[in-house]
């Protein structure tokens, strides 16, 4: 496809569809708008968050589904200090205290951090729950970043080992060392995009977009019967442009990527998605990995954890996963895609190359 046709496309994309709410976002929703399209958006959970209603004119729908995201935030952030994921992480202790004791965990966020572990187990610990210490340490965002010392972050190593998590009984957790952390950062945002839809189920509406900052789920299909259009964005234009495009229905779309969440110090750019196995950030010639599936909490544990397996192994993994695909985009903007996105995925900025045959 030529510039020309792209460059119409994204045209299109910015000024009939979901427009500027949208960048800085993982994902573009692309096409789609019903006549009857109603949408509300906040910022919770770090992020943006937009949700789009079709045919449903029913304006408690979106207080109960802000007001969910509102209840995930409340329990799962850790910029909260009223929180629980912050309360488990006191009662942790610091690195020098006893061991830790069981404390009560209710039932949304011991469903994350099961899944947490699931997937830290699938991802042989790429993806690690108790990165907590690391996010902490590094601070990406914060004001004066400046990278912290080898010792500090092998310090910090020393705490996270999602293994080490113990759950005694159904609602109740124990770090296994002192000084350990939860961070939930790279699952809460999927597992409230599976509540929502959770909610949208119940009451009937069969055509809807959640997006929460780039964590997308496409709800039925358009309300014309076809298939959403999702884009996903070029990791390299902070405008939000999308690279490409694919058919979508009733699935999660989530993105991660460095351009997400960085931090610049001496001209060198430091992003939020760490290495268990080095505790720096990772560098690996990947420039985003989105994935799809069918719930947005594997599919957020998952790019984050493809992001940090890199190309080869994260494309291996994703390859075995039943019902699960990927794209993942390299720094040299070659764009490799799992079996079943091969001929749905359609690149549209030609200053990218499709990897195809994996
Ligand atoms: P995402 O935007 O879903 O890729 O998640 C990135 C966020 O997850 C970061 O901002 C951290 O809070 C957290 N995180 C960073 N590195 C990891 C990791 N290796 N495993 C699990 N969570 C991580
Ligand atoms: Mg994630």
């Amino acid at each position: 496809m030529g510039r020309m046709r792209a460059a119409a496309m994204l045209s299109y994309v910015f000024t009939v569809l979901l427009g500027s709410a949208l960048l800085g976002s993982g994902l573009l929703l692309l096409s789609g708008c019903g006549r009857e399209a109603v949408s509300r958006e906040e910022y919770l959970l770090g992020t943006l968050c937009r949700i789009t209603l079709y045919g449903n004119r029913d304006a408690g729908l979106f207080d109960d589904l802000f007001d969910r995201i509102r209840e995930i935030e409340a329990a799962m952030s850790v910029k909260l200090p009223s929180s629980e994921v912050s309360r488990i992480n006191r009662a942790a202790g610091d690195p020098a205290a006893g061991d830790p004791a069981a404390v009560p965990v209710s039932q949304d966020t011991m469903e994350v951090i099961r899944a947490s572990i699931r997937y830290g187990e699938l991802t042989r610990g790429a993806f690690d729950v108790t990165i907590g210490p690391l996010v902490e340490l590094w601070d990406i965002g914060g004001a004066d970043f400046r990278p912290p010392p080898e010792t500090a972050i092998r310090g910090a190593l020393g705490l996270v080992d999602y293994r080490l998590i113990d759950l005694p009984d159904a609602s109740s957790l124990a770090m296994g060392k002192p000084g350990m952390r939860l961070d939930l950062g790279g699952a809460a945002k999927g597992y409230a995009a599976d509540e929502l839809l959770a909610i949208l189920d119940r009451r009937g509406v069969g055509s809807a977009l959640v997006d929460l900052g780039g964590n997308i789920y496409a709800v039925g299909c358009k309300p014309n019967g076809d298939p959403w259009r999702i884009g996903v964005q070029n990791p390299f234009d902070s405008r939000g442009a999308a690279l490409g495009a694919m058919a979508v229905t009733d699935r999660a779309v989530v993105t991660s990527g460095p351009y997400e969440r960085y931090s610049l110090y001496q001209g060198v750019r430091y992003h939020h998605i760490l290495a268990p196995s080095s505790g720096r950030p990772v560098r690996n010639g990947l420039a985003g990995v989105s994935i799809l599936a069918k719930s947005a909490l594997a599919a957020d544990c998952l790019s984050t954890g493809a992001f940090v397996l890199g190309l080869e192994a994260g494309l291996a993994l994703i390859g075995e996963l039943p019902d699960v695909e990927a794209v993942f985009v390299t720094d040299e903007r070659d764009v490799h895609l799992t079996a079943g996105l091969v001929g749905v995925f359609e690149l549209l900025d030609d200053s990218f190359r499709l990897a195809c045959g994996e």
